[in-house]
């Protein structure tokens, strides 16, 4: 079976990990953070203490990091992907990142001479344990071929959307709907309960309305109609409210490059903004139902947006 250098072992990198192992790939985990690399040894992988060293070893390499910046350093760095990986490895960067860092490294490492798609997920983390994640595969045909049986072991929807870059422009604009959605969401239940109308009341109407969607579904911000939702457990992350506000602001820059007005995304992008400076940055992206409706203690809240 083939072996996979997987770079970055955190919350997403771990679980998908698991899931090519279950699968029978040999993985060799890297992890800036030693208890990372440790339960993946835990878990049946391998552990290397450095880039170099893992690709050295590999025919598939698999990065999960933050941000275009990490994601940089992962390919470009001395000790990075594209001196050390073998002539022929195919290369998969599963960070959600902006599309001009993305296309700059898929474009040295076909300079490179390697095989090279961007591969960002939607789902968080149970979607992640679960093998249920999303795929927006951006890149060639061929690549897309090699990389589809990977990334099978991980999700069950992979959606090859165009060339290298699209699988984070798709990204992108799928969080965009993601964050507006949940804060429409909110405006319209804290409406509902000034109104009257207790949750589970809400909850049965709209699912089966036009007023459904993903948010409410799975994320419902408010405790009882979900119990799997994190309003259930004081909104501890399945998917925090930093890396949503990462997520706007990608989508923000977007906009900005390609002159394209999002009004409803810049407010949405401001109230996640207000959140994370308020220190509720740790917390589920669907504690903004907190903001919207008044609850949550806001810093330096001049109620100008
Ligand atoms: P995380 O912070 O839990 O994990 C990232 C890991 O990368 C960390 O353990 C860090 O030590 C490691 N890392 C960073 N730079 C490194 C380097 N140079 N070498 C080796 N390791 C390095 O983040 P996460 O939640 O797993 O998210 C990873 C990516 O997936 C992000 O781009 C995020 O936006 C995206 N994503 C996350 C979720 C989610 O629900 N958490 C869902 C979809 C997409």
């Amino acid at each position: 079976m083939s072996t996979i250098a997987f770079i970055g072992l955190g919350n997403m990198g771990y679980p998908m990990c698991q899931n090519l192992l279950k699968a029978g790939y040999n993985v060799i985990g890297v992890d800036l953070v030693a208890t990372n690399r440790e339960r993946l040894v835990a878990a049946g992988g391998q552990a290397k203490a450095s880039i170099a060293e893992a690709v050295a070893l590999a025919d598939i390499v698999i990065s999960m990091v933050p941000t275009g910046k990490h994601v940089r350093a992962v390919y470009e760095g001395p000790d990075g992907v594209l001196q050390h990986a073998r002539p022929g490895t195919l290369l998969i960067d599963s960070s959600t990142i902006d599309v001009e860092n993305s296309r700059a490294v898929n474009t040295a490492a076909e300079t490179a001479g390697f095989v090279m798609v961007d591969a960002p997920v939607s789902g968080a983390v149970p979607a992640a344990q679960a093998g249920k994640l999303v795929f927006m595969v951006g890149g060639t045909d061929a690549g897309f071929e090699r990389a589809a049986p990977i990334l099978k072991c991980m999700g069950t929807s992979l959606v090859h959307v165009g060339a290298a870059g699209c699988g984070q422009a798709m990204k992108i604009c799928n969080n965009m709907m993601a964050g507006m959605s949940m804060v429409a969401l909110s405006e319209a239940i804290t409406l509902a309960e000034r109104l009257g109308l207790d949750y589970q009341a809400v909850y049965d109407s709209m699912t089966n309305g036009s007023g459904n969607c993903w948010a409410l579904q799975s994320y419902c911000p408010v405790p009882g109609p979900v119990p799997a939702s994190p309003a259930n457990r004081d909104y501890a992350a399945g998917f925090s409210m930093a890396l949503m506000l990462k997520d706007m602001m990608l989508s923000q820059s977007a906009a900005a490059g390609t002159s394209t007005s999002t009004p409803t995304a810049a407010r949405a992008a401001a109230l996640y903004q207000k959140a994370a400076d308020s220190g509720y940055g740790d917390k589920d992206f669907s504690f903004i139902f907190n903001v919207v409706s008044g609850r949550a203690e806001l810093k330096n809240d001049s109620s100008t947006d």
